[in-house]
């Protein structure tokens, strides 16, 4: 037994960091805030406070507490009747109930306000750092909106429930409902990219003008405890959309049945399932065989939110990263005074800065795009541009704000290993990298129209003109590409990463402080860039980026 002290004390614990709690989410991100009132939605900058404030504080153990207690599938009741449920923990159900609260399930259909997009976006991409997990469900119903309304008599039964903010987890007649989500179902085994693969098909119902029933299966289904899905079936005419309720009117259940749940890398607080339909009531939304450019809506929306959802990780891993480095030191140092972190710390948080400036400009085009072609052609553009390059980031911003953290980040209660496991799903879900660069690519090749898209993405580039010189020679060298036709296919990863690299960089030479902008321009717009985080030039500003983006004590 020691001489002094309580028996088996070996040591006081010294040089931990204390925990990144109790914080404001929105009020220590500055880019967010600035870019909140640029981009025309500075009147929704006290309600981002609110929603900073709340997902700062209980979501953050929510997040740890339904990833810790997933979802589980109950096929049967006790007495041997099949129900196709899923059973959530109590703290998704907390972050569910929040998130509609919030409105980032509804906001830009219900606000009225002008920049509601641009709101939505900053509250989001505030929320979702505490959890990735049930911005799914909350994307999905979000995004179906647009898409429904191309069939007002079904639009009018489903977007009051889809856009109302009351949560309502108990799957019951539409007419029972205080609110509804909506998922999506179009990936079959045999191919997700290629949907015009799908085998499912859409009997038309005789005398019941568009009515159908469903019959086949779908590989990846995510919230099935959803009330409604999008659905993508073969009809007469074609691939056609149809709206498929879970509880049919009359209260009973629809045919659909839950085969298993996913086993998912990243995203575990959130079930996926394969689905099988069997002989499923649904309506037809939009025209019959028109099935993609119907669901494409939905689509689109769904990629905007990917490119938010990322941004919303960059920023939670950079707040962790530079959090800790401020409170850890190493060879008589703190790790945020050390040249060396310092550079990786600031190349993270210049990535962090390119995503969320690049989210928000795109959530411009989303207001605007209906009364401006210059704004409806960016957003044609710049949302598959901006869902390739940002979310294709995501998992390596990650992995290296986690090392930031040293081995402490390679534990689950630092929550970094569940933030870089869900990385990759922005990526893979709703057009993979390949499909997104190709998506670039038939934009651009439609006549006319294409050129009419990329001349509103080059002259989005060139507002910054003169700027900065190196910026310059990049967007003129990124006109070369496209003068080159050869091989376009093998070269459309390079095309569009350059495209994004050139929209990032005008956004933040355009508004960003001196120091991040030329950062940026430095290291991913110089011919000799290292491949690294941390790879920044000598010369940049390392100190007041970090400063910039660390949260403060207190
Ligand atoms: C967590 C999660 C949740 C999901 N939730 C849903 C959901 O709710 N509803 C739903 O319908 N789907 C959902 N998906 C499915 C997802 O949208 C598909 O997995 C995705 O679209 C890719 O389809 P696939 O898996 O069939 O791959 P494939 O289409 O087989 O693609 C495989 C690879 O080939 C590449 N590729 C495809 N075509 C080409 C080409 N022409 N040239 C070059 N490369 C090409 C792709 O980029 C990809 O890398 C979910 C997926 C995940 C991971």
């Amino acid at each position: 037994m020691p001489a002094d002290g309580p028996p088996f004390v070996t040591h006081e614990v010294a040089n931990q960091v204390p925990p990144l709690e109790q914080r404001n989410l929105y009020d220590d991100n500055a880019p967010l805030i600035e870019a909140l009132a640029r981009e025309g939605g500075g009147w929704a900058h006290e309600r981002a406070r609110e929603v900073g404030a709340a997902w700062g504080a209980d979501p953050i153990r929510w997040g740890f507490e339904a990833n810790e207690n997933p979802p589980k599938l109950k096929t049967f009741d006790r007495y041997g009747h099949r129900i196709d449920e899923v059973e959530f923990h109590r703290a998704w159900h907390d972050l569910m109930a929040l998130a509609v609260a919030h409105e980032l399930h509804s906001l830009p259909w219900t606000s009225g306000h002008d920049g509601a997009h641009v709101a939505r976006t900053a509250l989001y991409l505030t929320a979702a750092q505490a959890e990735g997990g049930f911005a799914c469900p909350t994307t999905m119903t979000f995004a179906a909106v647009p898409a429904l309304r191309a069939q007002p008599d079904v639009a009018a039964r489903w977007e009051p429930l889809l856009t109302a903010t009351s949560y309502d987890p108990v799957l019951r007649a539409p007419g029972e409902k205080r609110s509804a989500l909506c998922g999506m179902a179009m990936t079959e085994k045999q191919g997700g990219s290629d949907v015009r693969a799908n085998t499912t098909v859409a009997r038309p119902l005789p005398g019941a003008d568009g009515e159908y029933e469903l019959t086949g299966h779908k590989w990846f289904c995510s919230a099935p405890m959803c009330d409604l899905f999008l659905v993508l079936a073969q009809a007469p005419e074609g691939l056609s959309c149809f709206a498929l309720p879970r509880i049919l009117p009359d209260g009973t259940r629809n045919a659909f049945a839950l085969q298993r749940l996913k086993d998912k890398l990243g995203n575990r607080s959130n079930a996926s399932s394969e689905i099988e339909l069997h002989g499923a009531w649904a309506q037809l939304v939009g025209a019959p065989g028109r099935g993609v450019p119907t669901i494409i809506e939905m689509v689109g929306h769904t990629r905007l939110d990917c490119v938010i959802g990322t941004a919303a990780g960059m920023r939670w891993g950079v707040a962790n990263a530079t959090w800790h480095a401020a409170h850890r030191s190493a060879f008589g140092a703190r790790l945020a005074d050390q040249p060396l972190m310092r550079n990786v710390l600031a190349d993270l948080c210049v990535e962090a800065e390119a995503a969320t400036a690049l989210a928000m400009r795109l959530a411009r085009a989303y207001d605007e795009a209906e009364h401006d072609e210059h704004a409806r052609h960016l957003k044609r553009l710049a949302t598959a541009v901006g869902k390739y390059w940002v979310c294709k980031r995501g998992p390596g911003h990650a992995f290296e704000a986690l090392e930031c953290l040293g081995g402490n980040g390679y534990v689950e209660e630092s929550g970094m290993p569940r933030l870089y496991r869900e990385m990759p799903l922005a990526s893979i879900w709703e057009g993979s990298g390949n499909v997104m660069a190709l998506d670039v690519l038939r934009a651009l090749s439609r006549g006319p129209g294409g050129a009419a898209v990329l001349g509103a993405f080059l002259d989005e580039v060139d507002a910054a003109a003169g700027g900065d010189r190196r910026l310059d020679a990049y967007a003129a060298s990124l006109r070369d590409e496209f003068a080159d036709t050869e091989a376009l296919e093998l070269r459309a990863r390079r095309v569009v990463e350059r495209m994004a690299l050139a929209l990032q960089g005008s956004l933040l030479v355009r508004h960003a402080p001196a120091a991040v902008a030329d950062a940026f321009c430095a290291s991913r717009l110089a011919r000799d860039a290292g491949l690294q985080y941390g790879t920044l030039p000598p010369g940049v500003d390392v100190e007041a980026i970090v400063a910039r983006h660390t949260p403060q004590p207190g």
